[in-house]
């Protein structure tokens, strides 16, 4: 409930400061100097959006002590710079084109909100006055803020000045509060003196989920279905299956327990692996896309929701399954949504299946209602109070504001107490990690030892269990994670959070059939999950680089499930593969909206793997075999018949491995652009360089040097090509041969060109590209080898939009070929 009530409190305080008499006053000065603020704001705002920030910065007389200090920072900075120099060793992080991209993206669109809020037209009374309550509103909460930023003294901030010369100004606002009073830390020091495997049973026995260990298990023995509600951390993903173990529950079969994230699915295995004191893989184990970490032994079974998917299709009764848990529901994943309706389905015939659906917000009542009114069973949390910090104006970057708020933390708070930030992808976390260690380095014994732990779905595994190891005394751990530690994954020992408010999100326009990927806002629920992170284990400290106007009057309340928000093409295929013919009567919880539907339909029945009664064909049900978009697996397909399967799969695991290949250190680019230009001789498109890339590769026989020469990602490289042994392995359930034909260039376009002769784009007279289906301006990505080169017609592997929407990966077709491949879907014209 604490999200709700919270609100209700923000709400209630709102109210009372409205008839505050300070905000009164405030708001009256406001009213009156209103006009004349409005011409002075109009006047700066100008100059803000006309004028390069640095050339505002006048000349400013220093008194002594400022050059004292002026010149300690430099001499501060001079240093941080030469060991920058000195150290040779960035090697092993990327900085991709679009990164710039996104950055000025959302500063733009900063920039323009706040340009926005103040050039309001202030003629019609209305619309006035929120902008004269927010000014006042502001004016009044920095006024009466206790602290400026909640430095424990004033010295250790002055000391934090001189050390680092920008700074990110916060006001406190609400306290969330918590369930628990702060206990002194006595009780956690007990176990000093245990074994490690004693110390871990112990704590097993202090998480909040415990004490109703029983009443849990009666409940579950009672209900074949039950919703499970309990705060982040509660225990849920990694007791609730051993309890069921304990119980003798896996006498009867497996107990299967789904995430939504590959990380969450692994990192937590291994965490009831090492708790159950077995081998990973053995008694418990994982399963994700393209990865299979279980064996016959297997009792317990972390998966991602898309595995449990794919499991329907060899087994639709999920018979060697005594329990299922479809965990984490409440991030909605479209996977798990179409897991709730197969779940539903399921229990109806196989009344010894237990169902549990386990979330960490309190919209359980959805669940229950959805599944014919299951018993709700709620773990009471446990959480200390948390403070809530805004900034006091909106930040333009927030990626640099989340650097120095990290750095501002560390230097003012006192020892103990790691640091969360919320980025939102692998390039913002690695250029992140970057930026600290640059300005941290060089600065020796002056700070206390901050150590980075990055944390987002494709870190391989041995460094995923760095962030979980607890810090040794005296330093300080910042962790920058995606969502997923919003709720997948538990952290112990976070006091500070950082969140800048954003996450990545997919969004898909069912008219243009356009899907793309985004730096979005989050909602308040996110927010307030994120800032919950802070106080499990003590109180903590939220630092929102947002204002509090923002947040309540711009963020969405929850997030919109991702159903109703993507493409449904693999989906459908996959319903389509299990017999569920009829989509628009599926069960849904949300249904998603009928266009997008069929808009997933007209693209399969394009791609041939629907027929013109929307029944599954031949090529439809080996289309469905491979774990991968209907695109790819269609191109995967369609490669049998131009004799290059070698080749395709290669590009499919090159491709299905994102955009993590190549790196430019940012003192070698020349060299690394010059090396990366080297795959693309010929101009012969991405998907070819992609290509060579890993032939050359296989050549030096999967050579790390090689790849630190051509300035490409080993780990990237090791991925693609796992995912290519088992495309490889796939490719013979389906019976079509490996075949080699490197040197018939045009072969492989083809086949490229059969999956995705749906995303063609045609060049305009001004350089940029039209789509051919559903008209639409879009460009070629810097990043790829052709754009400088501007063929005629290109075919691309997916859109994504920063400053603008670009192609990425795309290859120069013919139009003829359109025609010879897609006859029902180009028609020869002229
Ligand atoms: P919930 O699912 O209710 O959010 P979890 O079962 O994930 O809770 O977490 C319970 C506890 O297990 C937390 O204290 C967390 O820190 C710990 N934990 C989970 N995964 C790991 C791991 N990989 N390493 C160490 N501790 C972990
Ligand atoms: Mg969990």
């Amino acid at each position: 409930k604490i999200s709700r009530e919270q609100e209700e409190e923000n709400k209630r305080r709102l109210q009372a400061q409205e008839s505050d008499e300070g905000l009164k006053v405030a708001r009256e000065i406001s009213r009156q100097s209103y006009l004349k603020k409005r011409q002075e704001k109009k006047l700066e705002e100008l100059k803000d959006t006309l004028i390069d920030e640095e050339l505002l910065f006048a000349e400013v007389k220093l008194t002594a002590r400022e050059k004292k200090e002026k010149a300690y920072k430099q001499e501060v900075f001079d240093l941080a710079m030469k060991m920058t120099k000195d150290t040779n060793d960035i090697v092993g992080y990327q900085i991709p084109e679009a990164y710039d991209d996104e950055i000025s993206r959302v500063k733009q669109e900063r920039r323009f909100a706040v340009a926005l809020e103040r050039y309001k037209d202030p003629d019609p009374e209305d619309r006035a006055i929120p902008f004269a309550e927010q000014d006042a509103w502001e004016d009044y909460q920095s006024g009466k803020a206790k602290m400026k930023f909640g430095a424990a003294d004033k010295k250790k901030a002055d000391e934090y000045e001189f050390v680092f010369e920008d700074q990110v100004q916060f006001v406190q606002a609400d306290i969330m509060s918590g369930e628990n009073e702060p206990m002194d830390e006595k009780e956690s020091r007990k176990a000093a003196a245990q074994t490690e495997h004693e110390h871990i049973l112990e704590e097993r026995k202090k998480l909040p989920i415990y004490p109703y260990r029983q009443e849990l298990l009666d409940a579950i023995e009672q209900y074949q279905v039950l919703v499970i509600v309990g705060e982040t951390g509660s225990g849920k993903t990694t007791q609730i299956p051993q309890y069921l173990h304990e119980a003798g529950y896996t006498e009867r079969g497996r107990i299967g327990c789904t995430q939504p994230r590959r990380v969450a699915a692994m990192s937590v295995a291994a965490r009831v692996a090492q708790e159950m004191n077995v081998k990973l893989g053995h008694e418990v184990g994982y399963s994700i896309r393209f990865e299979d970490c279980t064996s016959e032994k297997t009792k317990l079974k972390y998966m991602t929701d898309g595995m449990l998917l794919r499991e329907f299709l060899g087994e639709p009764d999920l018979k060697s399954y005594s329990v299922m848990i479809v965990d984490e529901a409440h991030e909605r994943t479209v996977s798990t949504d179409v897991l709730f309706g197969l779940m539903k389905d399921i229990t109806r015939f196989r009344q010894d299946l237990k169902v549990l659906i386990s979330s960490a917000t309190l919209d359980a009542e959805k669940f229950s209602k959805y599944f014919d009114d299951a018993p709700i069973f709620t773990i009471p949390g446990r959480r200390y109070p948390v403070d809530m910090m805004f900034t006091k104006a909106p930040e333009a970057d927030y990626l640099d504001a989340a650097v120095v708020t990290v750095l501002q933390i560390h230097i003012t708070q006192p020892p103990g107490g790691d640091i969360l930030v919320f980025l939102t992808g692998q390039e913002e976390i690695e250029a992140a990690e970057e930026i600290l260690k640059q300005r941290t380095r060089g600065l020796g014994s002056r700070i206390a030892e901050l150590i980075i732990c990055p944390i987002y779905a494709n870190l391989p595994s041995d460094l995923q269990a760095k962030i979980f190891e607890p810090t040794p005394p005296g330093a300080r751990k910042v962790v920058l994670a995606t969502n997923i530690a919003e709720t997948s994954l538990t952290i112990d020992g976070i006091k500070y959070v950082v969140d800048p408010g954003f996450c990545k999100q997919k969004s898909f326009n069912p008219r243009t059939g356009m899907e793309s990927l985004i730096v979005a806002p989050i909602s308040k629920a996110a927010a307030m999950q994120r800032a919950g992170r802070a106080g499990r284990t003590s109180p903590g400290k939220c630092f929102r680089l947002y204002t509090q106007w923002s947040f309540n009057n711009e963020m969405e309340d929850n997030t919109v499930p991702e159903i109703q928000r993507t493409n449904l093409g693999n989906i459908v295929l996959m319903l389509k593969s299990l017999g569920i013919n009829d989509l628009m009567n599926f069960d849904f919880m949300d249904p998603p909206p009928a266009e997008t539907l069929m808009r997933a339909l007209e693209q399969l029945y394009a791609l041939g793997s629907l027929n013109d009664r929307g029944e599954l064909t031949k090529l439809g049900r080996r289309m469905a075999e491979f774990p991968l978009d209907p695109m790819l697996s269609k191109m995967i397909v369609a490669s049998d018949k131009f004799k290059c399967s070698e080749e395709i799969i290669s590009i499919a695991a090159m491709l299905s491995v994102g955009n993590a290949i190549f790196y430019r250190p940012k003192d070698k680019q020349v060299h690394a652009d010059t090396a990366r230009m080297n795959f693309h001789s010929g101009n012969v498109g991405d998907h070819i360089a992609l290509m060579r890339v890993y032939d050359s590769w296989k050549e030096t026989n999967y050579s790390s040097n090689w790849c630190y020469e051509n300035y490409i990602q080993v780990r990237s490289m090791k991925r693609a090509r796992d995912i290519r042994d088992q495309l490889q392995s796939l490719l013979e359930r389906v019976e079509i041969e490996l075949t080699s034909n490197a040197n018939d260039l045009e072969a492989i376009k083809k086949t490229v060109t059969a999956g995705f002769f749906y995303h063609t784009a045609q060049i305009q007279k001004n350089g940029s590209y039209k789509t051919v289906k559903n008209p639409q301006v879009v460009h070629i990505h810097p990043s790829s080898g052709l754009s400088q080169v501007l063929p005629r017609w290109v075919v691309y592997n997916e859109l994504v939009l920063t400053t603008k929407e670009y192609m990425r990966n795309v290859i120069e077709v013919k139009k003829d070929w359109l025609v010879e491949i897609a006859p029902h879907y180009y028609k020869k014209q002229d």
